[in-house]
């Protein structure tokens, strides 16, 4: 106990030190890109394209949920220091006051949105509304790196080959874990590669690495819609369970910043054996790791569930 305890400390120490020094420099005029993003995923590609010739900060930590997140004290000065701003959009980021400031910022990046240029036909929309969560099929993801590249080019332009030469390695590199990743995932017998998650954050997920044709539609499930409200209804949990019966699904999965409380509903509605996962998966948020990391851990939960 002890010795998790120092441990806890330790790291809490490094993580929050960490996260003192990245604030203080944002507010230094060092010469470096100010790039802010609004969640850690997007963050993530900016740090892998500017490396150490930008400072770069994302608005929404930890588990927070991103879809209906508002400015609180301090984020405006953020949003302010910033020469480039990116959102997912998409209709993601639905909090009002941030909307209003991501519209208005002269650098701002709607990232979903540059995506959705390049690749149009590769875009979900779920019951008519524009599925947001295009950063878990990582070869999807790497669309937005260009995006990242060019606004970087057009603020420093000096360092225009330094930014390309990172964008190319980082979508190669992206891209070998993401064909990696989807020969791990379907390693699992076809049988069992159902997933039922909290919201409906998995559908690009599902497309990518847990279905080998056009039927990955029913190969994933969830109780809450686009965005975690948290307003079900007895129709939702009937329509997950009935789904659980149908394809003699026999664990779901909660998220890491979702009420669990409907998918423990919905095991006990069941007529057959079904357990929630001990471990969550990463949806809107991805804890303190890296965005691969994120994605890695999912794959890597799913195939322990399901082969266990
Ligand atoms: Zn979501």
């Amino acid at each position: 106990m002890k010795i998790i305890t120092i441990f806890l400390s330790l790291f809490l120490c490094l993580f929050g030190c960490g996260q003192k020094r990245e604030a203080t420099s944002w507010f230094t005029d060092n010469g470096k890109v100010k790039v802010l993003s609004t969640i850690a995923m997007i963050d993530d590609l900016v740090k892998g394209i500017g490396q150490d010739r930008v400072d770069s900060l994302s608005l929404i930590v930890g588990e927070i949920d991103p879809h209906s997140y508002e400015l609180v004290k301090g984020d405006d000065e953020k949003i302010a220091n910033a020469k480039i701003v990116i959102c997912v959009g998409l209709g993601l980021e639905h909090g009002a006051s941030l909307r209003y400031q991501m519209q208005k910022h002269p650098g701002g990046i709607f990232l979903g949105d540059e995506i959705q240029k390049k690749v149009p036909e590769k875009i979900l929309k779920v019951e008519g509304e524009t599925d947001p969560h295009v950063w878990m099929d990582i070869s999807l993801w790497v669309n937005g790196i260009d995006a990242i590249v060019d606004a970087l080019v057009k603020v420093d332009s000096a360092n225009a080959p330094f930014y390309v030469r990172n964008g190319k390695r980082l979508r190669e590199e992206m891209l070998a874990a993401h064909l990696q990743l989807q020969r791990e995932m379907l390693e699992v017998s076809e049988e069992k590669r159902y997933l039922v998650t909290s919201h409906d954050a998995f559908h690009y997920f599902t497309r990518a690495y847990l279905a080998q044709g056009e039927d990955w539609e029913v190969r994933c499930a969830a109780p809450e819609g686009l965005a975690p409200e948290g307003q079900l209804s007895t129709q939702d949990i009937k329509r997950v369970v009935d789904h659980l019966s149908q394809y003699k699904i026999g664990v779901v999965f909660p998220e890491s910043n979702v009420s669990r409380d409907a998918l423990k509903k919905i095991v006990s509605c069941c007529g057959h054996p079904v357990r929630c996962s001990e471990y969550p998966l990463y949806g809107d948020s991805m804890g303190t790791q890296n965005y691969l990391e994120m994605i890695r851990h999912n794959v890597h939960v799913l195939k322990e569930e399901w082969t266990r």
